[in-house]
C-alpha cells in the first residue's frame, strides 16, 4: 500500500507541489493498523488504496488523500491538531503518530464511539475523541497548529478558522456534494483572514449540518 500511495505522490506533484511523501508519513502509513480500524468486514479490503465503507452511511478516503492531506498540514511533533470526521479513527491514528496531540469531532454517535474505542486498543493516548458538530471546532481545545476537515464543506466554516493559531494550516475539501470540490490548504494570516491554495479536485462525503 505503501508503495501505491507512492507512486500517487509521484503522479500528482505537479498539483500538490509534493514530491514524495515525507518520511514522518510514511512511517506512520507504514505502521497504523488500518485493518483494526475499519469495519471487520472490511479488514481483508484495508490495505489497498481505496475508499472504504464504514457504516452509517459514510466512507474513508483511501490511504493516498490520508497521507497528503497529513503532509499538507506541515505537522510537526509538537502540534495539537483538530480533526473533523473521525469516522474509522485511520486518519486520528495517522495524525497521532506525527503530531504530539489530536484531538478529533464525530457527529454520528456510533462510529464516533467505536473508533474512540479501537483507537484506546490500539494504544493511543494522544486522541481524544469527541461526539458533536464540527462546523463548531472544539473551542476549549484551541487554538490549534492544524486542522483537517475530512468531509466536504460548503464553505469553510468560520469557526474553523478563528480556533487556528497565526500561521497554522487548515486542509478542507471545500465544494457542495454534487459538484466538483478540491482539496484546499488555509494558511491563517495575522490579521484573521487567511490565504488559500486550491490543491486537488477530490469526492468527499458532504459534511452534515450538526444538532
Ligand atoms: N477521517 C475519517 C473519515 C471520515 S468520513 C477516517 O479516517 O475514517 C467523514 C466523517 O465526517 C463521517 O464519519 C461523518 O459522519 C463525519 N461528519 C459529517 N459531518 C460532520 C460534522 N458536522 N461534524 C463532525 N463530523 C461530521
Amino acid at each position: 500500500m505503501v508503495s501505491e500511495v507512492e507512486a500517487m505522490y509521484a503522479e500528482t506533484r505537479a498539483e500538490t507541489g509534493l514530491t514524495s511523501m515525507s518520511p514522518a508519513v510514511r512511517a506512520a502509513l507504514a505502521k497504523v493498523e488500518r485493518h483494526r480500524l475499519v469495519p471487520p468486514a472490511q479488514a481483508s479490503a484495508a490495505y489497498r488504496n481505496h475508499p472504504l465503507p464504514i457504516g452509517g452511511g459514510q466512507t474513508i478516503s483511501q490511504p493516498y488523500i490520508v497521507a497528503l492531506s497529513t503532509d499538507l498540514l506541515n505537522p510537526r511533533n509538537d502540534h495539537v491538531v483538530l480533526e473533523v470526521g473521525t469516522g474509522s479513527g485511520y486518519q486520528a491514528a495517522v495524525l497521532a503518530e506525527v503530531v504530539k496531540q489530536v484531538y478529533s469531532i464525530e457527529v454520528i454517535e456510533s462510529l464516533g464511539r467505536t473508533a474512540a474505542a479501537r483507537l484506546d486498543e490500539l494504544g493511543y493516548r494522544n486522541v481524544e475523541v469527541k461526539i458533536g458538530d464540527g462546523y463548531q471546532g472544539w473551542p476549549e481545545r484551541a487554538p490549534f497548529d492544524g486542522i483537517l476537515v475530512t468531509a466536504a464543506a460548503p464553505q469553510v466554516p468560520p469557526a474553523l478558522v478563528e480556533q487556528l493559531k497565526t500561521g497554522g494550516r487548515m486542509v478542507i475539501p471545500v465544494g457542495s456534494s454534487d459538484a466538483i470540490q478540491y482539496l484546499q490548504v488555509l494558511t491563517k494570516r495575522a490579521d484573521g483572514g487567511y490565504d488559500e491554495k486550491r490543491v486537488l479536485p477530490v469526492r468527499f462525503v458532504p459534511l452534515v449540518p450538526g444538532k
